[in-house]
């Protein structure tokens, strides 16, 4: 059964009785990288004691387990465009089956006494942070991947799971000048040149791509198959991203061979194989905190755009939530213990690191 409207209103935490130790089971980060919420609710890995699987979004280490999920699983809920972009990065599971239900941001799926709710997190198309209900009033939730300023913050939650990418006071972005005006003025600089490589993941890649043509850097965008599939994708969920041409057919070989101007997006996993020779080449990371740019190679830069929020993002979206207790996601990044120990030490919040 599901049903619209807002779960950000009408918290009933006068009804909370939980006490620490039952609080502390009512979220878990399990050794497989299961986020598990409440009774029913195993989110961005599978667990056999759950009916109910959430894939946050189309990142690889949010899919783990998903194709036991499918088969093993009453419901796998994400939503539309996270479903259309796992289709184009893992193309063979089985997504039409009959396991999958898609839902909107702020649209519930009840079951047993639970409520669970997809809420707008900041970070590529489509991802959700997730929030589960019981009939006593009890919230528990899980942010996935996000950028604080982008993204809703769950509040009166009486367990919060936190990502922890970047989880230490090592790693913040305290940059003076705007990444994206950099990033187009960078471009645009070394189209003059000829072409131009951009090296990134999906998702991020597309940002890229909106961030230019929103820039109106008007040449064309060349890309191998996979990275145009994602990005059709994008478009068809709303994201407008220029003019896209294939690498592999004749407009978008004849721009990359003949060094003409255009942007020619890869993924990261391709820097050592294309565009090589003569080309200027800049790389999108969100493991720079030194500076917005460094050059790293002759021809080649460094440009710190994340879409993950940095250490400072993530203690300020803890502090706009004010959950009773805070579980850090220490399976996909190591920085959970040094997160737990901040979130304890600056906001006085009980925090633990899952799994230890
Ligand atoms: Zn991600």
């Amino acid at each position: 059964m599901k049903i619209r409207g807002s779960l950000l209103i009408g918290l009933r935490r006068g009804q909370l009785k939980l006490g620490g130790e039952c609080l502390s089971a009512k979220a878990v980060v399990t050794q497989r990288g299961a986020v598990l919420l409440g009774d029913s609710v195993a989110c961005d890995a599978f667990d056999e004691t759950r009916p109910l699987r959430v894939v946050t979004h189309a990142h690889a280490d949010h899919l783990l387990g998903l194709r036991q999920s499918l088969r093993s699983c009453e419901k796998v809920l994400m939503t539309a465009a996270t479903r259309d972009l796992i289709g184009v990065v893992n193309g063979s599971l089985p997504l039409d089956d009959g396991s999958v239900e898609l839902l909107d941001y702020g649209e519930t799926v009840e079951y047993g006494d639970e409520r669970v709710t997809l809420v707008k997190a900041d970070h590529i198309l489509g991802a959700a942070q997730v929030l589960v209900e019981d009939s006593d009033g009890g919230r528990v939730a899980y942010t996935g991947d996000f950028r604080v300023d982008g993204t809703e913050p769950l509040l009166g939650c009486d367990v919060l799971v936190v990502e922890a990418t970047y989880g230490s006071p090592w790693f913040k972005r305290a940059f003076k000048v705007d990444v994206r005006e950099l990033l187009v003025s960078m471009v645009e600089k070394r189209l003059r040149h000829g072409a131009v490589y951009v090296f990134g993941y999906h998702g991020k890649l597309q940002e890229v791509m909106q961030i230019l043509h929103r820039a109106d850097v008007s040449v064309p965008f060349v890309m191998p198959e996979r990275v145009f599939r994602v990005s059709k994708v994008c478009e068809a969920h709303g994201m407008r991203l220029g003019c896209l041409a294939l690498s592999t057919e004749s407009e978008g070989k004849e721009l990359l061979d003949g060094n003409l101007p255009c942007v020619a997006f890869y993924h990261m996993n391709s820097r050592r194989s294309v565009g090589l020779v003569g080309s200027s080449r800049i790389c999108v990371s969100g493991w720079e905190f030194r500076s917005p740019c460094r050059q790293i190679g002759e021809r080649e830069h460094l440009v710190a755009l994340s879409d993950h929020s940095d250490f400072d993002g993530l203690i300020e979206y803890v502090r706009r939530c004010k959950p009773r207790r805070v579980v850090t996601d220490n399976y996909r990044v190591s920085h959970g213990v040094t997160l737990a120990r901040e979130i304890r030490k600056r906001l006085g919040i009980s925090a633990v690191a899952m799994p230890r």
